[in-house]
């Protein structure tokens, strides 16, 4: 075995890579750029190297910097993880050049399977099933248009060299053909510098089963079953499980030697999928076809870690250093349910636009010990509390896994896994993850690679937090927050906080307080009385209830009327994440008075709550308003917010324009009395 190797990637698959090395004993060396100096991955290793600029180009794609660092180090081998040079022809075999073991298959191998095409006309020979469809050489567009017209319409066209879901265009007729066939071989070019593209038959309510094989320099080879990952968004993967609902023992082990077949036609070494796709005819009969092979760990790999009890990072470290495969197929068992769900930093509602920021809140759910095969949660995740998801690099932030008994279980307990996944500072898809588990085709495992477009009309836009919740709980922490800074009470620092405002509530005796509340773009007037006998009402819409709180450990406890709720809240600014069992909202304070009151808003100064665009004015100079009055909608952190009229008054002058950019605090507009 070795005793140092260099893991030539970044984020969650350098930190899983790192875990296994050091349960072996095995010394890790990581490779950084600019932008990852203080990462996550570089602190799960031994020792570091810096390899350049923050862009991919400038540091992880560059094979002679990470060659250079491996030799430097004292590493015997190089473990390349998922995408970045995984599967790059040249690296793995300068790796070899140099002297240093290329975790991974040889050349050859990814060679052979690196192109589509060529990888179909090799699986071809090895007898493994195909999508009807044309992979041949010649790419006369007029030759793949009569292919294309005989194979019969839907069909796809692929970039041969692509991946990751790029370089795919489904044509439905004919006459479609020829435009698909020059975007699709536009971004081919861009993004693979390769236009070649094969044609298949769009296979009808297709599902994405794959299989996970592993080969030893020895010549032997396993299947570790499959994974279904038909949950796909722009044919990415978004939910990825094992086994496959609806697999049975027969198909499998079809499929399992269709696979192990295809490995063995390309001497395979180390860990690989074959994937397949499945088509279902209305009868419920499955046909398999290949699709490709990924010469590298998978990023759902945890879901077959999890079914079988096996580290697959393990056996890749003892397979790449010459020890046989750890087990035979025959001593290889399922066991349980697992499913992962990808955590993106992106916005479902707005077409899954990624996003940026800082994680100010990164609160994972409690890992229940993972054995790997005794149920539970595992988080891998390549990111802390107050790191920055840059745009030079991939979307994903963390994979959430779990195992249960059943896929009734795995399903419930991933449901409560992503409740307690509290992110703020930026948008992901926690919720969006959320309501595609709780659909109905997802939960009675309907799996096609449609079943987000099925399922559009409960799965984007969603409001699981009503205004009363949302309220209940900001006025809680508020009041939570208060009472722990009630020694500080004296000290200016509670008046600079908008929530943190006093006027008029009482600890003792009847009395009551006023709360302006922003909610989903309305101004929401709240107030909270204290009873004689001590006991709380909240006034919300109008409605009045009970109202009681207290701190758990879990969060906040809180009571309005009849109902029970844990919430937890983080504030930042003005604005509040509430998160609950039942999903996550934003809740903004508008502390009206706050404006014309105190020393930070003297003159009737109007200023931005935070930094952000300002949208439009309701308002110009010369304007008579009202106290309550919209005047300015502002965008920021990616929502809307109106800036209400804090007592009557006239305009006296716009400071911005629309689309202009502003500071927090700066003025907008001048009021006068
Ligand atoms: P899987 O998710 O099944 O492991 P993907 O095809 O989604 O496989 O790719 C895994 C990772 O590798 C992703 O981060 C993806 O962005 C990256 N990747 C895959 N193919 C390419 C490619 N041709 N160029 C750049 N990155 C790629
Ligand atoms: P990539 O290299 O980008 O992963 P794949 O060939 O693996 O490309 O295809 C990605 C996804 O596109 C599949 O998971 C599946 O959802 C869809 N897909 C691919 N081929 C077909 C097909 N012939 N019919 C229907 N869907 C397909
Ligand atoms: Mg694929």
């Amino acid at each position: 075995m070795f005793n140092k190797i260099l893991i030539a990637n970044r984020g969650e698959i350098a930190c899983r890579v790192a875990a296994t090395a050091r349960r072996l004993a095995i010394k890790t060396v990581a490779v950084y750029s600019d932008a990852d100096a203080n990462a996550k991955h570089v602190s799960s290793c031994d020792e570091s190297v810096f390899i350049g600029g923050s862009a991919p180009k400038d540091s992880y794609l560059r094979w002679e910097k990470i060659i250079a660092a491996a030799k430097a180090t004292g590493a015997q081998a190089v473990h390349p993880g998922y995408g970045f040079l995984s599967e790059n022809v040249e690296f793995a075999q300068a790796c070899a050049d140099a002297g240093l073991v290329f975790i991974g298959p040889g050349p050859s191998s990814i060679q052979a399977m690196g192109l589509k095409a060529e990888s179909k006309r090799l699986m071809n020979l090895a007898g493994v099933p195909l999508v009807p469809g044309y992979h041949g050489e010649d790419q006369d567009p007029a030759l793949l248009q009569r292919e294309a017209d005989s194979i019969g319409y839907p069909v796809l066209i692929k970039a041969s060299a692509g991946g990751g879901g790029k370089g795919m265009r489904v044509v439905e007729k004919s006459e479609d053909f020829a435009a698909a066939l020059a975007s699709c071989k536009r971004e081919a070019i861009n993004s693979f510098a390769n236009d070649s593209v094969l044609i298949e038959k769009y296979v009808q309510r297709p599902r994405h089963i794959e299989i996970q094989v592993f080969g030893d320099s020895q010549g032997n080879y396993v299947h570790l079953f499959e994974r279904d990952c038909s949950v796909q968004r722009r044919h990415q993967k978004v939910l990825e499980e094992a086994p496959a609902p609806g697999m049975t023992p027969e198909f499998r082990q079809q499929m399992g030697e269709a696979a192990v077949a295809a490995a063995r036609a390309v001497n395979y070494v180390g860990a690989g999928t074959v994937e397949f796709i499945v088509e279902q005819k209305p009868d419920g009969a499955m046909t398999f076809f290949f699709m490709e092979m990924n010469t590298r760990l998978q990023v759902e790999h945890p879901v077959t870690e999890a079914i079988t009890g096996q580290d697959l990072v393990e056996w890749q470290l003892r397979v790449a250093s010459g020890e046989p495969l750890p087990l035979r197929q025959d001593q290889l068992r399922i066991t349980g349910h697992a499913i992962e769900a990808r955590i993106c930093a992106e916005n479902p509602d707005n077409n899954f636009l990624p996003a940026t920021g800082t994680l100010h809140v990164y609160g994972l759910p409690d890992c229940v010990t993972f054995e790997r095969n005794s149920g539970g949660v595992r988080v891998d995740s390549g990111v802390r509390q107050g790191d920055v998801i840059s745009p030079f690099y991939d979307s994903m932030v963390a994979k959430l896994i779990v195992h249960g008994d059943t896929r009734e279980q795995a399903l419930s307990r991933l449901d409560t896994a992503l409740a307690q996944t509290h992110i703020v500072g930026l948008n992901t898809n926690v919720q969006f993850l959320r309501n595609v588990v709780q659909s109905r085709s997802f939960a009675q495992a309907d799996l096609d690679t449609a079943l987000i477009s099925r399922e559009e009309a409960v799965l984007f836009k969603q409001e699981k937090v009503g205004l009363h919740l949302a309220v209940a709980g900001a006025v809680a922490h508020t009041l939570l927050q208060e009472k722990a800074q009630e020694a500080q009470v004296a000290t200016q620092a509670v008046w600079l906080d908008p929530w943190a405002r006093q006027d008029g509530w009482r600890s003792h005796g009847p009395s009551s307080r006023r709360f302006d509340f922003e909610f989903k773009g309305e101004v929401q007037v709240v107030s909270l009385t204290t009873l004689h006998d001590g006991a709380l009402q909240l006034q919300v819409a109008g409605e009045a209830a009970v109202f009681a709180f207290k701190p758990v450990t879990q969060g906040i406890d809180v009571q309005l009327g009849e109902r029970r709720q844990i919430v937890n809240i983080y504030k930042n600014g003005v604005v509040a994440d509430v998160f609950t069992a039942f999903g996550a909202t934003q809740i903004i304070a508008v502390d009206a008075l706050a404006h014309a009151g105190d020393a930070q808003v003297e003159g009737g100064r109007l200023t931005a709550p935070m930094p952000g665009k300002v949208v439009s004015f309701a308002v110009k100079a010369g304007d008579k308003v009202t106290r309550g009055q919209v005047l300015a909608v502002m965008d920021a952190m990616k929502m809307e917010h109106t800036i209400a009229a804090p007592m009557d008054g006239v305009v006296a002058e716009l400071l911005y324009a629309p689309g202009d950019q502003v500071a927090e605090g700066a003025e907008l507009l001048k009021l006068v009395a």
